[in-house]
């Protein structure tokens, strides 16, 4: 049994050898807080966002709250100068209680009820986006308080969530909009695009940088107001299950097409899985548990309702693995809570035979979980237990019901 622990320590954790294993630190954690847990560590936020911050210098990172709207990854990312990225008004109200600049945010919903667009105004955000002109003309009223970024679309069949599908117009379409906003007053000060959340490779990314820069050409050409600004979106991997390539190497691509963008054009990214994916690890409990078919099945406090949620809504699938190894494994099956037969998490893993109260732990769960999750059959959602969070000097454990 020690010997299967220390084991369990030196595969889930890399820890260090001072460090107590991460094992003996979640379970601590989950006696004081009990399960299911969410552990957001903003180390890892702070890592994620420098990793990125130096992949892609003079790009200026606005952190996407979607994936994970919580103040404590707000707050760290303040601490790092980050600036943001809003779509809504309650992310609008998330970071203008933490006291954020307005002139630190841009808001990216391509489609605004005037009330979005009053919101963020009355916060000081002016930088909005469009990609239609029903959209544009929504901004006719409000023509001398904003500037625009105009939102490109590059299909990207390959990317698990393909945001240009929904969102985005075309570049053909750029230049007429570009011509429409000149004569109706509306300053469009620059690009935008998303290529899809977890790109398979930089490739949409390069494309896209260089379908904008040939855009900005052909508008300097044209004449008309300078686009001074190009916004790459999000959209960088995070290695779930697949090998993903380090981030450094991941962005030389698009360094390289970034480095054709004329000097005087400002860059700036919207990050969201990239920053929050590694963020939190995901602790439950098992329940209870039945022999089905020669099958172990194990019932969880979390599942596809709660915070597994985004295997549904995000396509993903994470690494998930008992906390102690116990000897032999046996093909099992992971429940949801829920009494609907759709809240399973994995039909077929490989796991020892586990007991009640026993932890099963899901890591790289920070986007698009937490956010996605509902209360179906009121479970309540899991709960976050932020760590590494710095308050004033002190680096402490912070509780905080999420
Ligand atoms: C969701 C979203 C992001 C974040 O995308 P990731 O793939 O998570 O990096 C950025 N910008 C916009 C407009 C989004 O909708």
């Amino acid at each position: 049994m020690v010997d299967a622990r220390s084991e369990t320590a030196s595969i889930v954790a890399g820890d260090k050898a001072d460090e107590p294993p991460e094992a003996e630190r979640i379970r601590r954690l989950v006696a004081i807080h009990g399960a299911p847990l969410l552990i957001l560590d903003c180390e890892a936020v702070r890592r994620q966002y420098r990793a990125l911050a130096a992949a892609l210098p003079g790009v200026d990172l606005h952190y996407a709250l979607k994936p994970l709207p919580h103040p404590a990854v707000v707050t760290t990312l303040m601490q790092e100068d980050a600036w943001f990225d809003l779509a809504t008004s309650g992310e609008v109200d998330l970071v203008r209680g933490l006291g954020v600049a307005p002139e630190r945010c841009i808001h990216t919903h391509p489609i605004k009820r005037d009330r979005d667009i009053r919101d963020a105004l009355d916060f000081g955000v002016t930088t909005f986006v469009v990609d239609n002109p029903d959209e544009l003309r929504k901004f006719e009223k409000y023509a001398d308080q904003v500037e625009l970024l105009l939102r490109v679309s590059f299909r990207s069949p390959d990317a698990k969530v393909d945001l240009s599908k929904k969102f985005g117009c075309t570049p053909e379409a750029a230049r007429d909009l570009l011509v429409l906003a000149h004569d109706l007053g509306i300053r469009i000060k620059g690009l935008s695009f998303h290529v899809g959340s977890q790109a398979a490779d930089p490739r949409k990314h390069v494309e896209a940088v260089n379908a904008c820069g040939a855009i900005i050409a052909w508008n300097q050409a044209a004449g008309l107001p300078p686009l001074a600004v190009l916004d790459i979106g999000g959209g960088f991997p995070v290695e779930y299950n697949e090998d993903v390539p380090p981030i450094n190497e991941f962005c030389r691509p698009i360094r390289e097409a970034l480095a054709q963008i004329p000097q005087d054009v400002r860059l700036i990214a919207e990050p969201g899985r990239f920053i929050s994916a590694p963020a939190i690890t995901a602790v439950s409990s098992v329940m209870g548990k039945a022999l089905r078919d020669g099958r172990w099945w194990y019932y969880l406090d979390d599942g596809v309702y709660g915070s597994y949620s985004g295997q549904m809504f995000d396509h993903a699938k994470y690494p998930v693995d008992c906390l102690d190894w116990a000897g032999e494994r046996f093909p099992s099956v992971l429940a949801g809570p829920t009494c609907d037969s759709i809240d399973v998490i994995d039909e077929n893993i490989m796991l020892p035979e586990l007991n009640e109260g026993d932890l099963v732990v899901g890591r790289m769960m920070g986007a698009y979980t937490w956010a996605s999750a509902t209360e179906f059959n009121f479970f309540r959602k899991a709960q976050i237990v932020v760590i590494n969070e710095y308050v004033g000097e002190a680096c402490e454990v912070v509780p905080l019901v999420g």
